[in-house]
């Protein structure tokens, strides 16, 4: 293993650590796709061979883990909490909704950046930044479609 990737790895398990520290537990496996899961506690997080991206991942869930400690917060400055609401197609081609979902994404990176200072972790920014503006224009693109798709 190459001393980035363990460096990387080693990072991987600080957040890890912290995230428990709070009660939640963090999977990280073969066939799953990255989320949070608010009610059951757990973060899942798909294995990788690129331990930098699994990282910032797992940074991005915990960005949504410390929007939901907020919630109240959340709700009182912003439109909607999503997990609040049961997501049927009529409530997704709404752009309440949309905007509501590219807000807590856009919100997770930014806490996930911040968490990175607080556990002095020195991640490549220029790469973290990069990750968060390719999935939040993915998160446009599909809003964008459902958006369309009512017309
Ligand atoms: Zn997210």
């Amino acid at each position: 293993m190459s001393n980035k990737r363990k460096c990387d790895t080693s990072k991987f398990q600080i957040v890890k650590r912290f995230i428990e520290s709070l009660g939640y537990r963090v999977k990280c496996e073969e066939d799953v796709e990255d989320s949070f899961f608010p009610y059951q506690k757990l973060i899942l997080i798909k294995k990788r061979l690129n331990k930098e991206a699994q990282l910032f991942y797992l940074l991005h869930e915990l960005g949504h883990l410390i929007i939901h400690i907020n919630s109240l917060k959340w709700k009182h400055e912003n439109i909607q909490y999503t997990i609040d609401h049961h997501v049927t197609r009529d409530l997704e081609i709404t752009a309440l909704w949309q905007t509501s979902v590219l807000a807590e994404e856009h919100e997770a990176w930014k806490n996930g950046k911040a968490i990175s200072y607080q556990l002095c972790l020195e991640i490549n920014l220029d790469k973290y930044h990069k990750l968060w503006s390719e999935s939040i224009c993915e998160y446009i693109n599909d809003a964008h479609e459902k958006l369309n798709a009512k017309k």
